[in-house]
């Protein structure tokens, strides 16, 4: 008999076992448990909602992690699982012991690997299945009641799929625990926000990102909403538009008051470690505020896209909550006009623990990439930096690049195009830009081996696109058309 033999068996009694679309619950109960997951992907693969349906309200393991299994939208496949659910809740007696956890989170899930094993003729994994599949079980699976973990992207136009679901789960918060552990919001009304973190409570919240188009007075009335948010981990706020959270017509102290209470929130956040700003312009002089409330270290700090204050850079080289960060995003961030030197300070605290440094289009000339260069080239774990869009003359850049030998982690790095390839007009000369580049990359391999490096000019004023170098030169559009 071939190792082949007994998978071709085990695919064939499944099929005669779909084409009978009659099985009912005092046979599926009875089902060895090595054909259940099996038959279980291959009803959903198919489609036989009967079946998968009938299988969900018989399902024999504490996990159902389905959501893995349904990562292309069905939206039959789906509401039979559901209705599944729903027998499972009405039975009275399960013979196989209890589901505890309903996860529908589109992701990798353990538990189907520990299942292939079984699947594929290994039927040694059969008897210690459900010791392993309890210690799949998440932690936080408790015994009493039916738990179901999701993640929801909440976008103006909703998918049947999503639809069906808050349906489903605003009908049933009573009887079921509703965990989403990664909410994303893209304008939203208030209101609807509030509907739905009363049947998926914020403190099992992990990760939040608001893309919203509130105004400051909304973002304040959902302040204490975000404060509830414990647990979180994770938090991106980025208004859609430009400068949206500003009030048109009240005053500067009412404005101030609601900004106060939003920030205010910050300090019931028990473990968060990311923490991101996407053109949030009233960060402004009120940075300090934000950083103070922290309760944790950060591992990445992202403020894009907004302008701060001199105060503000200064806390950066003070803030204890900085002084682990992995990864330091500030691109966009307007820093012309200010002093780099609490941002050397800070470089210096994190030089052990940098990853990423993202300082695209600060608008950064010589003199503030010379107070940066001693601290940058400290940060022996730096795997990618960008310094893209910012005015470097060829002398500092070769300066910068000479100091980064002990940068021997470094995987991605992108820099400007020195102002020398730039005509008066600010048009790129490509045989400057070329031989430049050739010959700063030529220069770094003497002192260590570049990984993927690139340098890129401005955005053309002609076709809005740049001109790259790494290991060849690559035009912008107009540029490829004179070629
Ligand atoms: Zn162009």
């Amino acid at each position: 008999m071939s190792a082949q033999t007994p998978p071709t068996l085990l695919k064939l009694a499944m099929q005669a076992l779909l084409r009978d679309e009659t099985l009912n619950m005092s046979a599926l109960d009875k089902l060895p448990m090595v054909f259940f997951t099996a038959l279980f992907k291959e009803a959903l693969t198919g489609r036989h909602t009967t079946t998968v349906k009938a299988m969900a309200a018989a399902w024999p393991f504490p996990c159902l992690p389905v959501g893995a299994l349904l990562k292309t939208p069905d939206l039959e496949t789906f509401q039979a699982v559901l209705a599944g659910v729903d027998t499972w809740l009405q039975r009275k007696f399960h013979p196989r012991g209890k589901l505890q956890v309903l996860d529908l989170r589109k992701k990798y899930h353990e538990f189907w690997s520990i299942w292939a094993g079984v699947e594929d003729g290994d039927c040694s994994v059969e008897n210690q299945d459900e010791q392993q599949v309890e210690k799949v079980l998440p932690k936080y699976a408790l015994r009493r009641h039916l738990k179901v973990v999701a993640d929801l992207c909440l976008r103006p136009h909703v998918d049947e799929e999503q639809t069906c679901f808050l349906q489903w789960a605003q009908q049933r918060k009573g009887s079921i625990q509703f965990w989403c552990m990664k909410m994303t919001i893209w304008i939203q009304p208030v209101h609807v926000i509030k509907e739905v973190l009363k049947v998926f409570h914020p403190e099992h919240i992990q990760e939040f990102e608001l893309n919203t188009e509130w105004n400051i007075f909304l973002l304040a009335r959902f302040a204490p909403c975000l404060g509830q948010m414990r647990n979180l981990h994770k938090l991106l706020l980025a208004p859609v538009s430009k400068n949206i959270f500003k009030i048109g017509n009240r005053t500067t102290d009412m404005e101030d008051k609601c900004i106060n209470k939003f920030i205010s929130q910050f300090s019931r956040f028990n473990c968060l470690q990311h923490l991101s700003f996407r053109r949030v312009y009233f960060l402004r002089n009120r940075i300090k505020r934000v950083l103070r409330c922290l309760m944790t270290p950060l591992e990445t700090l992202s403020i894009t896209h907004c302008n701060i204050s001199h105060s503000d850079l200064n806390y950066f080289s003070e803030c204890l909550k900085l002084f682990q960060l992995k990864h330091l995003d500030m691109k966009g961030m307007g820093l012309k006009a200010l002093d780099l030197m609490p941002l050397q300070v800070l470089l210096e605290n994190v030089a052990d623990t940098l990853q990423s440094l993202d300082m695209k289009c600060c608008r950064m000339k010589d003199s503030h990439l010379i107070v940066l260069i001693p601290a940058l080239s400290k940060c022996s774990q730096l795997a990618k930096v960008s310094f893209y869009c910012n005015d470097f003359s060829m002398p500092i850049l070769r300066n910068l690049l000479q100091h980064t030998a002990n940068l021997s982690k470094m995987n991605v790095e992108q820099y400007p195009a020195p102002l020398e390839c730039y005509d008066d007009f600010g048009y790129v000369s490509t045989e400057r830009f070329t031989q430049l580049c050739a010959e700063q990359i030529d220069r770094l391999r003497a002192i260590r081996q570049p990984k993927r490096i690139f340098f890129a000019t401005h955005m053309c004023l002609r076709c809005g696109k740049c001109c790259v170098y790494n290991r060849r030169f690559r035009p912008c559009l107009c540029q490829r058309r004179l070629q």
